[in-house]
């Protein structure tokens, strides 16, 4: 048999990853995905943040907001030199669930097991060996105080700026320029030479961008204009609706205080549907200012607030309910379960913020979670569009595979007919290459020329099937983030970000709104995990490792 023919053999798997090939019930990029079973017949309460999850930001004029008013904040109190106003807000440069490194100045994207696999310093990628020497010794404690998460869109902004001011600064440096106010003091020197304090950068970046969310200037020009910054959602009430219709109880929890919540809840649900003038009828509990995660985490007092319009005043918490239509300020979970009367497994948090809200819920109480991540919707939209090109992707991956599992055979048969020529041994146990067990020196030699040629072959192969796969890994990659590739996937990984929400998220989905799409009776059920000998198993019973593994 040649070459060809036998590695024209390899068996070519179809791929139906994702669910392609099936017909999809609900459009893909509106389902709700599953990590845990969730049945919505046994859920009777159900909570919503606000900010990022009911109401959903037009992106750009929202992150170009916060940068301008950070970066002004940043020049008028804080020292920083007016040219860095000039510093463009780019906002494909970051990404949801990078970590910043202050100390170093760098960006990066981690896998599932916190490897550093692509880091930016400033504008600039470092080179693979730069990311070995700077994180591949140590392991990245991504909570302590020398990292940041990108843990929600809020953080967006903030870590574009802190790149675009390293960059800066770096280059500054590199002409011999001041870089005050980041300059390093000389005695932090090993060498004397002028270094920037990027630990400052982050630090000075974060008290301006926070400043600007507690002070009310960002909210205020929020507010004044809403239609520019918040994007109509025509099935939000709809989908409130039904769920109240289905008996189950809503409850509002954000961190955002009263007024805003009051101006952004108003502008997303009064006279939506004509039951509903008011909002607040969507919602049995309504609580704001609460702190998440310290919500989760402390036992601080509920306050009631009684509220007219965007005014307020509080007032201490002294009745032993929480009443309908009433609105709260700060509170806690265990409390909140209590004067509720629904315990962890019945409550369900919508939330976007995977630290604030999904995490701490799940590990502090048992509640279930939704995690809003509306990327998703984009990222699900490239697959569709590319799932060509992803499949063949993984029909190279798999000769890839086969060629090496056939190269490695050859060259052990190989092994062993030097052995025999050597030693003019018999063939040992084992040997099965040779229908004579004692075939002439002759003929093993000139077997093994034949294999060797295969082999010199096949490795030829393999080398381009190497090259195919990583262009067309990098093309896709492409279409995601140039910078950054996928959101939840990294090489052959999840990214931490993907990790994250499947270990936290029991259901993700893009918008709360997908929530109409099923019936409040659903039954989100999660696709088998699966370990490495299970793909073992399904291939040995000739099915696709691709192929839901329901059939095993
Ligand atoms: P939630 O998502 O509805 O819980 O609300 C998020 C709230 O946190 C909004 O009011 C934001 O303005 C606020 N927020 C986001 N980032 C920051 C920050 O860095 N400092 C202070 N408040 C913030
Ligand atoms: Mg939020």
């Amino acid at each position: 048999m040649t070459n060809h023919e036998r590695f024209s053999k390899i068996p070519t798997r179809v791929f139906e990853g994702a669910g392609f090939s099936r017909r999809p019930e609900v459009e893909l990029s509106r389902r709700i995905f599953a990590n845990r079973d969730l049945e919505l017949s046994k859920v009777e309460m159900i909570g919503f943040d606000m900010d990022y999850t009911l109401a959903v930001y037009n992106k750009e004029p929202m992150e170009r907001l916060q940068y301008d008013l950070t970066l002004q904040r940043m020049i008028e109190n804080l020292g920083y030199p007016k040219a860095i106003g000039a510093l463009n807000y780019d906002p494909d440069f970051v990404l949801r669930g990078l970590t910043i490194d202050k100390r170093n100045g760098n960006i990066f994207k981690s896998d599932a097991y916190n490897h550093v696999t692509r880091a930016y310093h400033g504008r600039a990628a470092l080179s693979a060996e730069q990311i070995q020497e700077e994180y591949h010794d140590t392991v990245v404690k991504i909570t302590s105080d020398d990292f940041a998460s990108l843990d929600t869109l809020f953080a967006l902004p903030e870590a574009s700026l802190f790149t675009n001011l390293v960059d800066y600064f770096s280059q500054r440096l590199a002409e011999d320029k001041s870089v005050e106010p980041v300059q390093l003091p000389l005695h932090h020197e090993t060498e004397n030479r002028t270094r920037i304090n990027t630990w400052k950068i982050a630090h000075d970046v974060r008290t301006a961008i926070d400043s600007i969310h507690k002070d009310g200037s960002l909210k205020g020009i929020i507010v004044a204009d809403l239609p520019t910054y918040i994007l109509p959602d025509e099935g939000l009430a709809l989908a409130l609706h039904k769920l109240r219709s289905a008996g189950k109880k809503l409850f509002l929890l954000t961190n955002s205080h009263w007024p805003y919540t009051q101006s952004v809840m108003s502008y997303l649900l009064d006279n939506r549907l004509e039951a509903y003038p008011d909002w607040r009828r969507y919602f049995d509990y309504v609580l704001v200012a609460g702190r998440k995660p310290a919500f989760f985490t402390e036992r601080q007092p509920f306050d009631e607030l009684v509220v007219d319009g965007r005014d307020f005043k509080s007032q201490t918490f002294d009745t032993l309910e929480l009443r309908r239509e009433h609105v709260y300020h700060k509170g806690n979970i265990k409390d909140f379960e209590r004067l509720t009367g629904y315990s962890a497994g019945q409550i369900l948090y919508v939330g976007d913020h995977i630290f604030g809200d999904i995490m701490r819920s799940r590990k502090d109480s048992r509640w279930r979670t939704c995690l809003v991540v509306e990327e998703l919707e984009r990222e699900l939209g490239l697959f569709v569009k590319h799932r060509e090109e992803i499949h063949e992707l993984a029909l190279v991956d798999e000769k890839r595979h086969v060629l090496d599992r056939e190269i490695a055979e050859r060259r052990s048969q190989i092994d062993q007919l030097e052995l025999l020529l050597e030693e003019g041994a018999q063939p040992k146990v084992g040997v099965e290459i040779l229908k004579d067990a004692l075939a002439p020196a002759e003929e093993i030699a000139e077997l093994l020329k034949t294999y060797n040629k295969e082999v010199d072959q096949a490795k030829r192969e393999l080398r381009q099937l190497d090259e195919e796969s990583r262009k067309l890994q990098d093309t896709l990659e492409d279409y995601f983030s140039p910078t950054w590739g996928m959101l939840f996937r990294e090489n052959n990984e999840l990214s931490r970000f993907g990790a994250e929400v499947r270990q936290y998220a029991c259901v993700y989905t893009s918008r709360v709104s997908n929530m109409l799409q099923y019936s409040p009776m659903h039954f989100f059920r999660a696709p088998r995990e699966l370990m490495s000998h299970d793909y073992a198993v399904a291939d040995s019973r000739g099915l696709s490792n691709v192929l839901r593994i329901e059939e095993l």
